[in-house]
C-alpha cells in the first residue's frame, strides 16, 4: 500500500448536518427497483432503460428525503445498489471469483456496449455482468448468499484467495455502469443538489464477511488481503473525493461481532491499521465509521485512536459506551443511532433524547453529536401512513422509514434547542405510548397468566429412551426411514386457488376442495414413491410464518410493508403487536385429512416460535423471551390438537434459530436459553409415543449444535448435502444422542441427484453416526422445486435408503 502523507488542509471542513440516517430502503415505495430489474432479466427492459429507471428512483428518493428534512450536504445517504451492498464492493474492487474472471472490471471491452458506459471510458463490470455474478449462469454458480449479521437481509459472499485480483480501477466511479457511489454523487451534483454521503461497506467488514475460495491455500484467511483491499479503498475514496463527496460512511458492523474465526485482537488490529491508513490519505472525504447492529465495545477506543472524523454508535442494540471511552472522542463527531433501523415501532422520543443528552454530557467539549438511525433503514418498509387497512391504533404506534426520518429530525431539534422545542412531539409520543400500553390486545391477562404459570415440567418430556421405545412400537419404521421436510412443489394451480380464495373469487368450499385434492395427490405420490413418513405438502401456506401469523391473535399484516430480502426478492413481514393466542386450531384439519388417506404415519407441520419471531416485526414493549413463550403456548395447544386427531409425528421447524444468534458471544447463552425454552414449551406436552421432529437449514449447524441438542426433539433434519456431510464428525464428537436427518438432496438447485450420490452421502453419514440414528431426507422443503425433478429426486433418495439399509 502507498501511504500518503496526511494533508489536513485538504480535508474539507463542512461538518455533518445535525440529523441523518445511515441508509434508506432502496427498493422504492412500490418496489419500483424490483419491477425494473426483473423486467430487465426477462428481457423486457434494456440496460439503458433500467439505468434510467434506477436514476429516476434515486432522484425521487433524494428529493423525498430532503422534503422529510434531511437537508445540508452529506445528510442524504447515497447507498443505492441494483442488488447488494457487498456485491457492490466486490465489483468495485474487481474481486470477482475466478469463474467470473471475464466479468471483472478491466477484463476487456464490453463488445456490444451493453454496460451503458460512456464511450471510450473504462467499462468496469457491466451491469449484466454484475447480475451474472449475483445470480449465476449455467454451470457458473452464483456467489453464495447468506444472512447479513442478525438481520433478514442476505448479502453475496465474496470469495477470495491469495491471487484474487483486488484492484480498484481509477476513474471507475465516474463511468460506473453499476451506478456505484461515486456515480451517485456526480448524478446528484449534476442535478444541482448538495452532495449526498456515499455509504460503502468498510474494508474490515468486507473481509470478515468474505470466505476463502476453493482455490485458497490451507490456512488462508480473507483478512490476509487487508493491505490490498486498503489500497483499493484508497482509490475509491479518492474517486469519491474527486466526484465531490464531502463525507463517506464506511459501515463496519463486523466490529460489533466478536464471534469471527479470526481472534478479536486481530480484528481490532485490522481496524486500527485500516483506519489509521485511511485517515492518512490526503485527498479523501471525511470518514464516518459506523458501528452498527450492536455496541462497538473495545473497538471504540481503537477507532478513537485513529484519525477518522466521525464514529457511528448503535445506541439501540447497544448501550451508551463507558465514560472513559467517550472521553477519548475529543474532536470527533459522534453519530448517535438512537432511532432503530431494525424495528417498525415509534421511537420513545423522551428516552432517546435522554440518551442523547447523557451522551453529550459525557463527551469532551470538542466532540459533536449528530442524531441518526442505529443502522440503515433498509430493514424497514417505506411509509406507515400508507397502511390504511391496519387498525388506526396499531398504525399510530408504527414508524417505518419515513416516520423514522422525522423522528431523527425531531430529536436533533430537541438536542440543539432543548426539550421545550419539541414539547408537542414529546407529548404526542407519550400519549400514543400510553394508549398502546393500555390497548386490550397488547396486554391480555389470560395470556400473561398462562405464561406466568409455565413450569420447567412443561418444557420437559419423558426421557428419550422411553420415547424412542414408544415411538418405535407405534410407528414401526425401517432403518434409515425416509421423509421430506414438509412442503411439496407449489404449482401454478395451487397458487391460483389460494389467490382466488383471498380475493373472494373462490368460496370456502371451493378452496377446501382444491386443497384437499392437492393433498390427496401429494399423499398418493409419496405412497407410490415409497416414502415412510408422509407430509400433507403445505399447499395451503403462502409462507411458513405468515400462515400462522394470519391465524394467531396478536398479529397484523401490512399492505405495502415490503422489505428487501435479497436482490429483487422482497418480503412483507407480519407485525406481532399484541399478546399472542390461538383462537382455533390452525393446521389440524389439513393434517387430519391427509392422515385419513393413508395408513402410513403423517407428519404434522408447524413453524416454531423463534422462526415466527425472526421473520416478523416483533413488539418492543415486552422481552422477546416472553413473546416466545406466548408463541410456545399457542403451538403447544396445536400439538395437542394434532395428537388428539391421531397425528403420530409433529415437526416444528426452526430454520431461523441460527440466524438470530446474537453477534456477541456473551449474549448467546441467554438467547439460546429462551429460544430453546420456547421450543420445548411448544413440544413439551407431547406424549412419549408422539415423535417430535425439528428442522434447521442454512448450514452452520455446528455453531448451535449444543442448543439443538437441548431442543430435545426426537429427530432433527438439517441441510448437509452441499457440504457433503462435513458436519457429521462434529455431530458425532458432540455426542448427539437422538436421531438426525442430514439432507442428501440439495433442493436449492434443480439438479436431480442420482441414487449413487444419495447412497454415497448416506454411507458417509452411517460411517459417522451409525445407521440406527439416521433418516434419509432432502435438505429442506420442496416448495420452490418443480414436480419433474422432485419425483425423480425422491425416487433416487428412497432407492438409496433401501440400498444402504440392505448393507450395499
Ligand atoms: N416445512 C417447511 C417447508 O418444507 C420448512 C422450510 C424451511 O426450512 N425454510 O417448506
Ligand atoms: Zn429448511
Amino acid at each position: 500500500m502507498t501511504n500518503q502523507t496526511p494533508a489536513v488542509d485538504a480535508v474539507p471542513t463542512a461538518p455533518l448536518p445535525p440529523a441523518t440516517i445511515l441508509g434508506y430502503p432502496r427498493i422504492g415505495p412500490d418496489r419500483e427497483l424490483k419491477r425494473a430489474v426483473e423486467a430487465h432479466w426477462r428481457g423486457d427492459l434494456d440496460v439503458n432503460a433500467l439505468r434510467e429507471r434506477a436514476a429516476a428512483l434515486r432522484a425521487a428518493t433524494r428529493a423525498h428525503l430532503r422534503e422529510l428534512g434531511l437537508t445540508g450536504a452529506s445528510a442524504v445517504p447515497a447507498d443505492f445498489t441494483y442488488y447488494d451492498q457487498v456485491l457492490q464492493v466486490t465489483t468495485a474492487l474487481g474481486a470477482l471469483p475466478r469463474r467470473f474472471a471475464d466479468l471483472r472490471a478491466g477484463a476487456g471491452a464490453d463488445p456490444d456496449g451493453r454496460s451503458g458506459a460512456a464511450p471510450g471510458a473504462h467499462p468496469g463490470t457491466s451491469l449484466p455482468g454484475f447480475f451474472t455474478a449475483a445470480r449465476g449462469e449455467g454451470e457458473r454458480a452464483a456467489l453464495e448468499m447468506t444472512k447479513w449479521f442478525d438481520s433478514n437481509y442476505h448479502y453475496l459472499v465474496p470469495e477470495l484467495d491469495e491471487s484474487t485480483p483486488i484492484d480498484y480501477v481509477p476513474g471507475f466511479g465516474a463511468v460506473d455502469p453499476t451506478d456505484g457511489p461515486a456515480a451517485q454523487v456526480l448524478e446528484a451534483l449534476a442535478a444541482g443538489e448538495e452532495a449526498p454521503r456515499p455509504v460503502v461497506v468498510g474494508p474490515v467488514t468486507y473481509l470478515l464477511l468474505a470466505k476463502a475460495s476453493d482455490a485458497a491455500a490451507p490456512g488462508f484467511r480473507p483478512l490476509d488481503r487487508l493491505a490490498d483491499v486498503l489500497d483499493a479503498y484508497g482509490h475509491l475514496l479518492a474517486d469519491l473525493w474527486a466526484a465531490g463527496a464531502q463525507w463517506v460512511q464506511l459501515d463496519e458492523p463486523a466490529l460489533v461481532c466478536d464471534a469471527w474465526d479470526v481472534p478479536r485482537e486481530e480484528v481490532l488490529a485490522a481496524a486500527a491499521d485500516a483506519y489509521t491508513w485511511i485517515a492518512a490519505i490526503a485527498e479523501r472525504p471525511r470518514v464516518l465509521v459506523a458501528g452498527t447492529y450492536g455496541p462497538l465495545g473495545d473497538a471504540l477506543p481503537v477507532l478513537a485512536a485513529t484519525g477518522v472524523e466521525a464514529i457511528g454508535l448503535d445506541l439501540v442494540a447497544g448501550e451508551l459506551p463507558p465514560a472513559a471511552d467517550l472521553a477519548r472522542l475529543g474532536g470527533k463527531t459522534v453519530v448517535a443511532g438512537v432511532v432503530s433501523g431494525r424495528n417498525i415501532w415509534r421511537t420513545d422520543l423522551g428516552a432517546a433524547l435522554a440518551v442523547l443528552e447523557s451522551l453529550r454530557g459525557a463527551l469532551p467539549e470538542t466532540a459533536s453529536v449528530v442524531v441518526a438511525t442505529s443502522t440503515s433503514l433498509q430493514h424497514v418498509p417505506h411509509d406507515a401512513d400508507r397502511e390504511t387497512s391496519l387498525p388506526d391504533d396499531v398504525r399510530s404506534w408504527l414508524a417505518f422509514a419515513d416516520q423514522k426520518v422525522a423522528e431523527v429530525r425531531t430529536l436533533a431539534v430537541g438536542l440543539a434547542r432543548g426539550r421545550q422545542a419539541i414539547a408537542g412531539e414529546l407529548t404526542a409520543d407519550a400519549r400514543l405510548r400510553a394508549a398502546r400500553a393500555a390497548h386490550p390486545g397488547v396486554r391480555r391477562e389470560e395470556v400473561r397468566a398462562a405464561v406466568a404459570a409455565v413450569t420447567d415440567a412443561d418444557r420437559t418430556r419423558a426421557p428419550y429412551a422411553e420415547r424412542a421405545a414408544a415411538q418405535a412400537a407405534r410407528l414401526r419404521l425401517p432403518l434409515l426411514p425416509t421423509t421430506t421436510i414438509g412442503s411439496f412443489p407449489q404449482t401454478a394451480e395451487v397458487r391460483a386457488a389460494r389467490a382466488a380464495h383471498r380475493r373472494g373469487g373462490l368460496d370456502d368450499a371451493g378452496y377446501q376442495a382444491a386443497m384437499r385434492a392437492e393433498i390427496e395427490r401429494v399423499v398418493r405420490l409419496q405412497e407410490e414413491i415409497g416414502l415412510d413418513v408422509l407430509v400433507h405438502g403445505e399447499a395451503e401456506r403462502n409462507d411458513m410464518v405468515q400462515y400462522f401469523a394470519e391465524l394467531l391473535d396478536g398479529f397484523a399484516a401490512t399492505e405495502h410493508g415490503w422489505v428487501q430480502s435479497y436482490g429483487s426478492r422482497c418480503t412483507r413481514p407480519s407485525i406481532l403487536w399484541g399478546d399472542v393466542s390461538r383462537p382455533a386450531p390452525m393446521t389440524v384439519a389439513w393434517s387430519a385429512y391427509a392422515q385419513s388417506l393413508t395408513d402410513r404415519p403423517m407428519k404434522g407441520m408447524l413453524t416454531g416460535p423463534v422462526t415466527i419471531m425472526a421473520w416478523s416485526f416483533v413488539r418492543d414493549d415486552i422481552p422477546r423471551a416472553q413473546v416466545a413463550d406466548q408463541l410456545g403456548l399457542a403451538l403447544r395447544a396445536e400439538v395437542a390438537d394434532l395428537e388428539a386427531a391421531g397425528i403420530p409425528v409433529v415437526q416444528v421447524d426452526e430454520p431461523a434459530i441460527r440466524e438470530t444468534l446474537p453477534l456477541r458471544r456473551a449474549d448467546r447463552p441467554a438467547y439460546l436459553e429462551w429460544s430453546v425454552g420456547a421450543f420445548r414449551l411448544a413440544t413439551g406436552g407431547a406424549a412419549p409415543a408422539t415423535q417430535i421432529h425439528t428442522h434447521l437449514c442454512y448450514s452452520e449447524f455446528d455453531v448451535v449444535i449444543d442448543a439443538v441438542d437441548h431442543l430435545d426433539a426426537d429427530v432433527t433434519s438439517i441441510e448437509a448435502s452441499r457440504s457433503r456431510m462435513d458436519i457429521l464428525p462434529a455431530v458425532a464428537a458432540h455426542g448427539f444422542e437422538r436421531q438426525l436427518g442430514p439432507g442428501v438432496w440439495d433442493i436449492h438447485s434443480p439438479r436431480v441427484p442420482s441414487t449413487d450420490e444419495c447412497a454415497e452421502l448416506l454411507r458417509r453419514a452411517v460411517a459417522a453416526l451409525g445407521i440406527e440414528k439416521l433418516w434419509a431426507n432432502p435438505d429442506c422443503g420442496l416448495k420452490t422445486r418443480a414436480y419433474a425433478e422432485t419425483v425423480s429426486s425422491l425416487r433416487h433418495l428412497v432407492a438409496a435408503a433401501r440400498r444402504v439399509r440392505a448393507g450395499a
